[in-house]
């Protein structure tokens, strides 16, 4: 398989699997250090309800610098670290971090709202996961309901009953489920009933075709629809668009995430943006309990 289709020749030492083979090799060397030597970070974006604008949560996204590689995505570093296992740590940092997170913004009298986890099918395997989970929340007393674990189609396919037993397990806590990026994996309606979710994310893909296929819209239409019928929120992804906002809007999409209204933030700007809009939901005639 030397030869390339193009007509270029590839060694086995310098073509692109090879390449790709050593990447995946060096960034699980450097990932085993990235966690003692404390290189990783959360960023926090908002979750927005359509209608009143209000922030209702925020998700917790994991950011790597990497001393000598820079910033390093975890769309390209999760799954290394989902194969070699090392996930299981680094998530386990991640849950920490970020209730330890939602409980400071608690204790500084903000109203976060729920934050979302990311978990990865590997975590979600873990016989204890909802003990681990229970024990965090239990140290820093922040409240099961407000901690909301997003979890895609694909983590659910491998085992479907321990699958159900576990979702079932966390959910009875009081924890929020959300199904991520739906639409784009092996998406069996089924999942929908017979999962114990509390909301639905519309994948992104969806999303940036607002306005341009009806295809797609019709999709996101129907999936929108479908999600209510069986008493699920619906967040839209990666809304960047005043008209693919509106197109939701009028969809009855509930809320929205997106670059439009922000990009994933550090902790100090979560705060500010946080404070301000505190500083309108307290005043006279409206209301000013955090739910
Ligand atoms: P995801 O969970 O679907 O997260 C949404 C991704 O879309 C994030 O990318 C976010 O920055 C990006 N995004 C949000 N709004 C927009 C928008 O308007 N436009 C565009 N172009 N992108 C937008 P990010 O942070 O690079 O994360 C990528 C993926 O990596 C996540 O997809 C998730 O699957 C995974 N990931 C991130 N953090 C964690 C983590 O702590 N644990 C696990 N297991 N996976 C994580
Ligand atoms: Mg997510
Ligand atoms: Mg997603
Ligand atoms: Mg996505």
């Amino acid at each position: 398989w030397a030869k390339a289709a193009g007509g270029a020749t590839y060694s086995f030492y310098d073509g692109p699997v090879a390449q790709r083979v050593q990447r995946r090799h060096r960034l699980n060397v450097l990932l085993r250090q990235a966690l003692e030597r404390g290189e990783f970070h959360l960023h926090y974006q908002p979750r927005l309800d359509i209608r009143t604008g209000h922030v209702t949560g925020w998700e917790a996204l994991l950011r790597w610098n990497q001393p000598t590689e820079g910033n390093i995505s975890p769309a390209e570093f999760i799954p290394v670290a989902e194969e070699s296992g090392l996930i299981l740590e680094i998530g386990d940092w991640v849950l920490r971090q970020a209730v330890a997170q939602q409980a400071s913004w608690i204790g500084q009298g903000l109203c976060p709202g729920t934050m979302a986890v990311n978990l990865s099918p590997r975590q979600f395997r873990m016989p204890n996961l909802s003990r681990q989970i229970a024990e965090i929340l239990a140290l820093h007393a922040v409240e099961p309901e407000s901690l909301e674990l997003e979890i895609t189609e694909t983590a659910l396919m491998e085992d479907v009953s321990s699958a159900r037993e576990i979702l079932s397990e966390i959910s009875r806590m009081g924890v929020k489920l959300a199904i991520d990026d739906f639409g784009t994996g092996h998406s069996s309606l089924n999942y929908l009933r017979d999962f114990p979710f509390d909301r639905l994310k519309i994948d992104r893909s969806f999303v940036i075709c607002l306005g341009h296929d009806s295809q797609q819209e019709a999709i996101a239409q129907a999936i929108i629809v479908l999600a209510h019928a069986l008493n699920l929120s619906v967040v839209a992804e990666g809304v960047e668009t005043e008209s693919q906002l509106q197109y939701l809007g009028a969809n009855q999409c509930d809320e929205i995430q997106g670059f439009l209204f922000s990009r994933p933030l550090p902790p100090a700007e979560c705060e500010r943006l946080l404070r301000d809009r505190q500083d309108i939901a307290t005043m006279p005639h409206t209301r000013a309990s955090c739910r």
